[in-house]
């Protein structure tokens, strides 16, 4: 998957690519999905959510440029595979998603790989953690109509926020990054993900 996937296609952090030589995805994926777990797409997880393709997850993960002294904050835990592979790049992961029994499922799976860095929570990730703010990185893995404001607000300085931001059928990869108290945003890639819904987010 890393040589095949990752480095012809540009991906060249050392980190990011450490890591997700080491994160087992296929244990983050559903058992019929195993043997497809680390081919070149996205699977589905349950709920009617997906696990990223490889290349995008190390495309947003490269983007956030973590050093590993960082706290990261993640919207949209799913699988738990990017807050596992993010976990292994800093010092801490505080993740948050909306449905119940995916989360169950990714604690597990932190607690049996003893990935004991992640925080994660039940809540509408689009109002961010702000009991943890500020984030010195913070990455969203459902597309939004907008930039929710307060992720912007719990964001350091310096600090990149990378969301998908868009239609609901297909969205811009943005990075935000904030520095000297500016606010700069570029446009990474096209891509494709399921809904960011809440409160900044699409409707229910
Ligand atoms: N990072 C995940 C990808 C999950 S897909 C992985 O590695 O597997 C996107 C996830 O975002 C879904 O699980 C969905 O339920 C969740 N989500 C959507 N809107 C959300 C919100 N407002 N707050 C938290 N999670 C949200």
């Amino acid at each position: 998957m890393v040589e095949e996937q990752l480095v012809p296609r540009g991906i060249h952090q050392q980190a990011t690519l450490e890591a997700m030589s080491t994160v087992p995805r296929h244990l983050f994926v559903e058992d019929a999905m195993q043997a497809r777990a680390y081919g070149d797409h996205p699977l589905p997880i349950g709920g009617g959510q997906t696990i990223s393709q490889p290349f995008i997850v190390a495309l947003m993960t490269q983007a956030l440029q973590l050093e590993g002294h960082e706290r990261v904050l993640e919207i949209g835990t799913g699988s738990g595979y990017q807050a596992a592979v993010l976990s292994r790049m800093c010092e801490r992961v505080y993740t948050i998603e909306r449905l119940d029994p995916l989360l169950v499922r990714a604690r597990k799976l932190f607690d049996r790989l003893h990935y004991h860095n992640i925080a994660s929570r039940i809540d509408d990730g689009t109002s961010g953690w702000a009991d943890e703010a500020p984030f010195a990185a913070i990455l969203v893995t459902a597309g939004g109509p907008k930039i929710p404001e307060p992720l912007v607000e719990q964001l350091a300085d310096p600090g990149r926020l990378v969301i998908p931001v868009g239609e609901q059928n297909v969205q811009d990869l943005q990075l935000v990054t904030k520095q000297d108290g500016e606010v700069q945003i570029r446009t990474l890639e096209q891509v494709r993900f399921v809904s960011l819904v809440g409160a900044h987010g699409w409707e229910d």
